[in-house]
């Protein structure tokens, strides 16, 4: 990872945790992580509750004055009006939400998001000052048919399509293979994929939009694997799932030495 930028580990809840088990679980990490570099600010430690929680967790750190960021897993590509069942980005700037998760490939494949809509969520996201963790990422089938790149590259491409170039996203390459399976890509994978998803940010945004914008790698992240991503240059972060759950497993990822 680049020195520019602050390595960002995010934890992906999904639909785990009630609010109950968020202000246990929060607590609980909190005290796992004493002393550790987050509190001088060398790591950023992100968590996305489902959107039941985000308030409880909102005071929670708060009032203990916990150094985690907060977002959403999702929002509406509309500001407000008659969405039945949507939340808007709006709502969570209100709870001090700095980013949102856009793109899940969970959202593309069971709820039929196309490029285009997360383009149109990213630009809700943007006029609502949250910064977008825009997500992308090839299945098996379609890496064997097209390679590593192609997939994901053109998801961003399309994700960032009028971005402007002071923009403050980030970007997650999450092969689907790799999600909640076990199979975990190898840093080099992830390198390579990594790299061309930044070269997409110097095309569409500029070269010091590149340089300053983080690229995380997301897909069965564990304690045992993190060292071995952040090596790579273009790696910049994880998005973490079912580790994010555990909170010894969550706290040695944030702990990572290079
Ligand atoms: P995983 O999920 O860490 O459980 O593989 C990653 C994600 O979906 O963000």
């Amino acid at each position: 990872a680049h020195r520019g930028r602050t390595p960002l580990i995010a934890g992906n809840w999904k639909m785990n945790l009630d609010h109950l088990q968020a202000v246990a679980f929060v607590q609980k990490l909190h005290w796992a992580l004493k002393d550790a570099k987050h509190e001088d600010g060398t790591v950023e430690v992100a968590v996305f509750p489902p959107f039941t929680d985000i308030r409880t967790v909102q005071t929670l750190i708060d009032a203990d004055k916990i150094p985690f960021s907060l977002g959403g897993q999702d929002l509406s590509a509309q500001d407000s009006g008659a969405y039945t069942g949507e939340i808007s980005g709006a709502f969570l700037k209100k709870l001090d939400c700095g980013y949102v998760i856009i793109g899940h490939s969970e959202r593309r494949q069971y709820h039929a998001e196309s490029d285009e809509v997360v383009a149109s969520k990213v630009q809700a996201a943007l006029r609502h000052d949250l910064a977008p963790v825009i997500c992308v990422g090839e299945t098996l089938e379609q890496r064997e048919e097209s390679g590593p790149t192609a997939v994901s590259v053109a998801q961003l491409r399309t994700a960032v399509e009028g971005v402007p170039a002071g923009a403050d996203i980030v970007v997650a390459y999450e092969p689907v293979w790799a999600i909640g399976t076990g199979e975990v890509a190898s840093p080099g994978q992830a390198q390579e994929v990594c790299a061309a998803l930044r070269a997409v940010i110097a095309e569409k945004m500029g070269e010091d939009a590149a340089a300053r914008t983080r690229v995380l790698y997301g897909g069965s992240v564990k304690s045992a694997n993190i060292a071995s991503f952040m090596r790579e240059p273009d790696v910049d972060g994880a998005l973490v799932g079912g580790a994010s759950l555990l909170v010894d497993e969550f706290a040695a990822i944030i702990r990572f030495q290079k």
